[in-house]
């Protein structure tokens, strides 16, 4: 399969050629040619798989297409949860038209709106955005939506998590009754049907990973240890790894600022990216992680939400996650577009709860392991023979997706040279009414957690 088979023209497969891309990846060949006849679509995809190229390219020739109002009304609009997603997003809009006469902006908080209601008032014909300052600026009048042909609802399921519902809702009704929706969600909750079926009318459904799947790429462990040695731990893995790039998650953001903080005591360079973080410092630290120049990101998982960092080798989880689609999106941060990856737990005794409800999302057992120096407290012991280095649960294997030969979204598609996109998402503090829930082993995120 070609991009030139998709159907795309030479404008875009120009572009697509100057990003190195030769092969087009799964989600793309199966969303391209029905985005193209002007169909809804219901995409089950996770970041990673090229889903940001797959609606984009047919997204920018059917706009190239159509005829240019003089006054260039917003035809696409793409919405998205967070600000570093949208920044991603458009990154890749602006390099793929770049030989089309197409102009595009991007919308997010956290800056002033100035400069960008005098872009859109000059007429953009593609806008991403993140749904509070998009609201924000519709309220002032800055920008109309009446014209919108294509609307790209992009991560639909942490919009949910975040919720943006209302926004979302708000949004549609301030757009035309007739134009084409697209729908892109890694999970598929009741919630998110429910909001699908609102949106979307006779959708073609795309799938591009079995639902809740993770990549078979990545290689996952959990490591045992008390809270109080986690950093320890981490010192440890970095130097004996003698790891330059390494992707930390931990559950709240005081917790980010303080592990960067201890990381740093020990010569560790390391930057932490969070909703309470300015976006220039958010901005800032994800250049210098991306550039080699830190070498440790911690973040948390809304800050870390899409993060596209080519090539990215370990992803370590410093805290599980109390919600267990998080842990798949955590470690989708590592072995992305064919490359492998290793995913690391650090599991406390308040944890293994998590565990049980990862492993039943998954469908599969994760692997324990010890490091040298780092006794198993008492309470960890039942399983280990003595002697024994590496342990399994019961009915424990090689962590491979639930359906492996299904799960092909993150092999089948390569690129010439490494290119590194220079994009990512992250935290939201466009985000104002998360749930404001107790500390629970399987529900959403405590308020101000992120
Ligand atoms: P996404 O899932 O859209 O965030 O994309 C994940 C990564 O895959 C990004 O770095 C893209 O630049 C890259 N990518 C997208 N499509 C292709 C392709 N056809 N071949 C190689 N890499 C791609």
């Amino acid at each position: 399969m070609t991009f030139e088979s998709l159907g795309l023209k030479k404008e875009l497969l120009k572009a697509i050629e100057e990003k190195g891309y030769t092969t087009p990846s799964p989600i793309q060949e199966k969303a391209i040619p029905v985005i193209l006849e002007r169909k809804d679509v219901l995409a089950s995809a996770q970041t990673g798989t090229g889903k940001t190229a797959g609606f984009t390219l047919p997204i920018l020739q059917i706009i190239s297409e159509t005829k240019n109002p003089k006054f260039r009304p917003i035809r696409a609009l793409i919405l998205t949860p967070t600000r570093e997603l949208a920044a991603q997003i458009y990154d890749n809009v602006r390099e793929y038209s770049k030989h089309l006469n197409i102009r595009s902006t991007v919308i997010f908080g956290g800056v002033k709106p100035k400069s960008q209601i005098a872009t859109i008032k000059n007429g953009v014909d593609v806008l991403v955005a993140t749904p509070g300052r998009l609201l924000d600026l519709h309220n002032q009048k800055a920008l109309s939506l009446k014209r919108v042909d294509l609307f790209v609802l992009d991560e639909a399921d942490r919009m949910l998590d975040m919720g943006f519902v209302r926004d979302i809702n708000k949004v549609i009704s301030y757009l035309p009754e007739k134009r084409q929706n697209l729908l892109f969600s890694a999970t598929f909750s009741k919630e998110i049907k429910k909001l699908a079926k609102g949106i979307l009318t006779n959708p073609a459904m795309v799938e591009a990973a079995p639902e809740n799947t993770t990549a078979e790429m990545v290689t996952q462990k959990i490591y045992r240890v008390p809270k109080s040695r986690k950093t320890a731990m981490i010192t440890q893995l970095i130097s004996d790894g003698n790891w330059s790039q390494v992707l930390i998650f931990t559950r709240t953001k005081h917790g980010a600022n303080r592990l960067a903080e201890k990381l740093q005591k020990q010569d560790i360079s390391a930057a932490a990216i969070h909703g309470n973080k300015s976006q220039g410092a958010r901005t800032k630290a994800l250049k210098g992680f991306k550039e080699n120049t830190i070498r440790v990101l911690v973040a948390t998982d809304i800050a870390a939400r899409g993060l596209d960092i080519p090539l990215l080798p370990h992803v370590i989880n410093f805290e599980l996650p109390n919600i267990p689609e998080d842990y798949v999106h955590r470690i989708g941060r590592t072995g992305r577009a064919g490359a492998s990856g290793e995913a690391i737990s650090l599991v406390s005794d308040e944890e293994v709860e998590y565990v049980k409800n990862i492993e039943k999302l998954l469908n599969q057992k994760l692997i324990i392991d010890e490091l040298r120096g780092f006794d198993i407290t008492p309470t960890d012991q039942p399983q280990q023979k003595p002697g024994s280095k590496k342990r399994q649960q019961a009915g424990g294997n090689r962590p491979t997706s639930k359906s492996p030969s299904k799960n092909t979204s993150k092999r089948n598609f390569g690129r010439k040279r490494n290119t590194s996109d220079g994009n990512n998402e992250s935290s939201s503090s466009d985000n104002k009414k998360r749930n404001n829930s107790k500390r629970r082993p399987s529900r959403g995120p405590k308020k101000g957690d992120y």
